[in-house]
């Protein structure tokens, strides 16, 4: 049987990791399997889902190079693929699980459920459905139509043996009847509740294998019913685990950036990406961690997911991330700037205006941040000063650097030099540094440190002659000056 997988993600919001990961071991599952991959969109959440995020989604799949063969998109043979063009399809399955007596219209109101609830609460017993509606009579039915009900389809549930899922992540689990009462598969609006559409599309769509998060591993039995009651089989299911933050709790917010829409305006490159999700509870091999797409396709194998929550260490993605912008810059440098050049843009230092003089001008200043640069953000983080036309000097760096007394008379003395001297490169601004200091009688750090502050702001960063030749003379001395007078007011 041919192996066909899915993703199905509902667009109530931004990609989420967890959901990437999940989508990205399907899609190695089926490319390894040589399958189709089916991208269905889970729209019926009417309040919640939006145009723009489906959009998002779909853009975010595509620019982690995790791409369909069938979907709202592309077309395909089993479509439509936005559950909300599929309603016809959830009627035609309500009434065939009715005429099989496995489903049934409930007429009870909001209000009455709430007060059943609570009722059982009260008794301090868990509150299942208690089947009122199960077997109503034309005549009940037809006074409840009368009082304006409109009814949802509920599942008939009886009492029987355990339901058990034969996960192949989490192995087997069974789900003692108490699990489960009479659920409801269609609201009173029409619209069909996650677990039956689920259901319809996977079997029409002809789904083979499903891997998703663990948070769904308590709908399976459900699910299981349904496709029971149908007479149809059921996909094989796999269970990923719970992802963790570094503090091992589950993972959210609070730990950061938990959207692929964030990582992507970052910096980070979707190679990287996919490579530190493949690691996420699978070790395709013992002490190695750099993987080609090709290799994980031609090693994936759903049984050995791990059932050990993986931990979604940021730290491991950026320097992962890292040896692929290293490999990255040796062979395509162009890329590089691209994405440089998308974070300078993000962060308004560019005004818009890219000319080719502006890509050269980034190339250079990539070269001389050399290793520093991990992900695209670096390029801010370490060189930002390239960018702007001040400077703004960290509260350290000053406090460090700016408060000796002569402070202000050195960078003055370095300044007249660099205005009088020849050619601006590197090699000869060292020069400048070292004759200065030996001329003035101090250590080159005594000179080193203030210049760095006041063309960088900061205290570290890149090589100084580099970064002075890149600055080019008449901003190094620009900046000197702006120095010089800001250290002469703070201290007058
Ligand atoms: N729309 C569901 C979700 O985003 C799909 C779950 C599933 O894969 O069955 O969680």
């Amino acid at each position: 049987m041919k192996v066909r997988t899915r993703t199905a993600p509902s667009p109530t919001g931004y990609l989420h990791v967890g959901n990437a990961w999940s989508a990205f071991f399907n899609w190695l599952l089926t490319r390894n399997q040589r399958g189709v991959f089916v991208l269905r969109v889970e729209d019926t959440d009417r309040s919640r889902s939006t145009e723009e995020f489906e959009t998002s989604v779909l853009e975010d799949f595509k620019w982690l190079g995790i791409d369909w063969d069938e979907g709202p998109d592309v077309g395909g043979g089993y479509g439509p693929y936005r559950q909300t063009e599929r309603m016809h399809l959830y009627r035609q399955y309500a009434d065939e699980l009715r005429t099989r007596r496995a489903a049934y219209h409930c007429y009870c109101t909001p209000e009455e459920l709430d007060a059943e609830r609570k009722q059982a609460e009260a008794a301090g017993g868990a509150y299942r459905y208690s089947g009122r509606c199960r077997d109503l009579s034309e005549s009940q039915r037809a006074a409840f139509l009368a009082e304006g009900r409109v009814p949802t389809v509920r599942m008939r549930i009886d009492p029987g043996p355990p339901i058990v899922v034969d996960d192949l992540v989490q192995g087997r689990v069974e789900f003692g009847p108490e699990h489960l009462d009479d659920f409801i598969i269609v609201r009173s609006n029409g619209t069909p509740l996650y677990n039956f559409a689920n259901v319809v599309d996977d079997h029409l769509m002809a789904i083979t294998h499903i891997v998703r998060g663990s948070e769904h591993l308590n709908n399976t039995p459900r699910q299981l019913l349904i496709y029971q009651a149908l007479g149809w089989t059921p996909p094989q299911v796999a269970h990923l685990p719970v992802i963790l933050g570094t503090d091992r709790k589950k993972l959210s917010k609070r730990h950061g950036d938990t959207a692929v829409r964030d990582y992507r305006r970052a910096g980070y490159l979707p190679e990287a990406l996919r490579n530190f999700f493949a690691l996420m509870a699978w070790y395709p091999e013992e002490d190695r961690e750099i993987y080609s797409m090709q290799e994980l396709i031609q090693k994936f194998r759903i049984q050995d997911v791990n059932n050990v929550s993986p931990t979604f260490d940021v730290a491991k993605l950026t320097w992962m991330n890292g040896v692929y912008m290293r490999d990255l810059i040796a062979r395509d440098p162009d890329r590089v700037v691209t994405l440089c050049q998308d974070v300078l843009n993000d962060a308004g230092l560019l005004d818009g205006r890219v000319t080719p003089e502006t890509r050269t001008y980034i190339a250079r200043v990539i070269d001389v941040l050399g290793d520093r640069i991990k992900i695209g953000r670096d390029i801010l983080a370490y060189g930002d000063f390239f960018f702007t036309d001040g400077v703004t000097y960290e509260p350290d760096a000053v406090k460090k650097y700016f408060s000796r007394k002569d402070v202000a008379a050195t960078l003055g003395q370095l300044r007249d030099r660099i205005a009088r001297a020849g050619p601006f490169e590197a090699g000869a601004v060292e020069t400048i540094v070292r004759e200065m200091a030996t001329d003035l009688g101090l250590q080159t750090g005594e000179i080193i440190h203030p210049v760095r502050v006041a063309l960088t702001g900061k205290t570290a960063g890149p090589g100084l002659f580099e970064l002075m030749a890149l600055l080019g003379r008449d901003r190094v001395v620009q900046r000197l000056d702006s120095a010089i007078d800001w250290i002469r007011s703070a201290t007058s």
